[in-house]
């Protein structure tokens, strides 16, 4: 019978023959987050519903319209549509920031948001983010930036703009809001219907609304900054003056406003068009205020997340480079009991090594498993049967270049099939280096 179960809409499996790209991503990012002082955090993959609707706000699209709520027994829970929240939930939790500051975390977790899938916009994906709790000083927004761009380049991306904001603090942007209101009440009628509501409660989401009509009337909208306070004015020169001391190119860009409402001062997109719509691939920003409101005391804090797929769409466009796969390092292709068991011996040696060794599991004939051997790709494959066995001897045979090569199957064979293999590297290398690999004082 055919299985008509199907993965849910918008979710994704990641297969054996592409983990590998997740892998590149995951090893740079924690390296590069471990450069800068950053210790992983791990956070459940739900919280009480209320942590979101006091963080990421209420009249946002993520808490209007995205969130995965499910009610347990009841108790009301909400699958994690971000990771700032409950970052922060559990630095307050776990007396995080009574500890030396700035706090500094990064994580890679899953978040749920129901939205219409479409290609960079999944129900499921997975973000890599930062969070720095403790600091006030336009450095930090630069440093913080510093690590995405590090992050992005090591992943080998080009041509993403640094699109960055200020979106003032709750005093200045109260004054915004009413110059937005004055603005967009002429055309009120036009706005779509979530927008009608955001010039009531939120007057600045309307400016990053997706539909064509309403960012049409905003492009002549009045500009947040000519409404900073004297504070977040001189903070958002001085972040701009620190990007450029870094050599990191941006552009100031009044309509980056930001889909979350815990936003303060600095905010920030990473941007490329070459994935279509969707084309942020690193969002974040300054959110001095949040703290305070989930029951903590003022601390200023930032961060930024950038989303696993996005990432993987463009780096897959622009061919950049992935860490290479492991492959199976030496085959065992056996042939009766006895060369099993013996395979089985070797196998646990070279495994200690850090080798991977593998050997037959199917029961299969000789040319079945050399087969099988070519197409997992192993580097090396070595068949074992009862000459074999009886002489204490078999033949490594290179897969590429057949090249064959005794060996003696005692206790020291690990050893020497190390040996084997680095100087198979070493060949390699020398091949393509010439005289690189010469000893440092040896004549060339
Ligand atoms: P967008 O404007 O694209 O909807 P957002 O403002 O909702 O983004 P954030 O909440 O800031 O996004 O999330 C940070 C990053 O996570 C985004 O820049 C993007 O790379 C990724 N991301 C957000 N939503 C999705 C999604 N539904 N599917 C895949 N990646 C996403
Ligand atoms: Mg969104």
């Amino acid at each position: 019978m055919a299985m008509n179960i199907k993965r849910p809409n918008g979710t994704e499996d990641v297969l054996p023959k592409d983990v590998y790209k997740w892998h590149t991503i995951e090893k740079i990012a924690r390296e590069t987050a471990e450069s800068f002082g950053f210790s992983e955090i791990r956070i459940p993959t739900f919280e009480s519903t209320n942590l979101f609707l006091r963080s990421v706000g209420e009249t946002t699209d993520v808490v209007q319209k995205e969130m995965y709520t499910v009610k347990a027994k009841e108790t009301e829970f909400t699958l994690r549509p971000e990771g700032t929240a409950g970052t922060i939930r559990a630095m307050l939790q776990n007396g995080l920031l009574n500890e030396a500051l700035p706090q500094k975390v990064y994580y890679m977790l899953s978040c749920f948001r129901h939205e219409r899938p479409q290609a960079g916009r999944l129900r499921e994906f997975h973000q890599f983010g930062i969070e720095m709790a403790g600091s006030a000083a336009p450095s930090a927004d630069a440093e913080v930036i510093m690590l995405a761009k590090t992050l992005l380049d090591r992943l080998g991306l080009k041509n993403i703009e640094l699109h960055i904001n200020s979106i003032g603090c709750p005093s200045c942007r109260a004054k915004y809001h009413e110059a937005l209101r004055a603005f967009f009440e002429p055309h009120k009628e036009e706005l779509c219907d979530t927008c009608k509501e955001r010039l009531v409660k939120n007057p600045m989401r309307i400016l990053d609304c997706k539909s064509p009509i309403c960012k049409e009337i905003g492009k002549d909208a009045p500009v947040i900054l000519d409404y900073l306070c004297d504070e977040c004015s001189e903070h958002f020169e001085k972040f701009q003056k620190y990007l450029s001391k870094f050599g990191i190119k941006f552009i100031v860009d009044p309509k980056i406003v930001r889909g979350l409402d815990y936003y303060t001062k600095s905010v920030f997109e990473f941007i490329t068009t070459e994935i279509g719509a969707q084309g942020t691939v690193c969002a974040g920003g300054r959110y001095d205020g949040l703290i305070e409101q989930l029951g903590g005391q003022h601390t200023p804090a930032l961060g930024f997340a950038m989303g696993f797929e996005r990432l993987l769409l463009v780096m897959d466009k622009q061919g950049c480079d992935y860490l290479t796969p492991k492959k199976c390092d030496i085959y065992f292709a056996t042939m009766g009991d006895a060369a099993l068991e013996k395979a089985m011996e070797l196998v646990k040696g070279l495994r200690e090594y850090g080798y991977c060794a593998e050997y037959d599991l199917m029961g299969r004939g000789i040319k079945a498993q050399m087969k099988y051997a070519n197409k997992i790709g192993a580097v090396y494959t070595m068949v074992l049967g009862d000459n074999e066995l009886n002489d204490g001897k078999a033949r490594l045979k290179e897969m590429e270049s057949g090249e064959e090569k005794e060996m003696i199957l005692n206790e020291k064979f690990t050893a020497n099939f190390e040996n084997e293999y680095f100087n198979k590297i070493l060949d390699v290398m020398d091949d393509e280096n010439g005289s690189m690999f010469a000893f440092a004082g040896e004549d060339k």
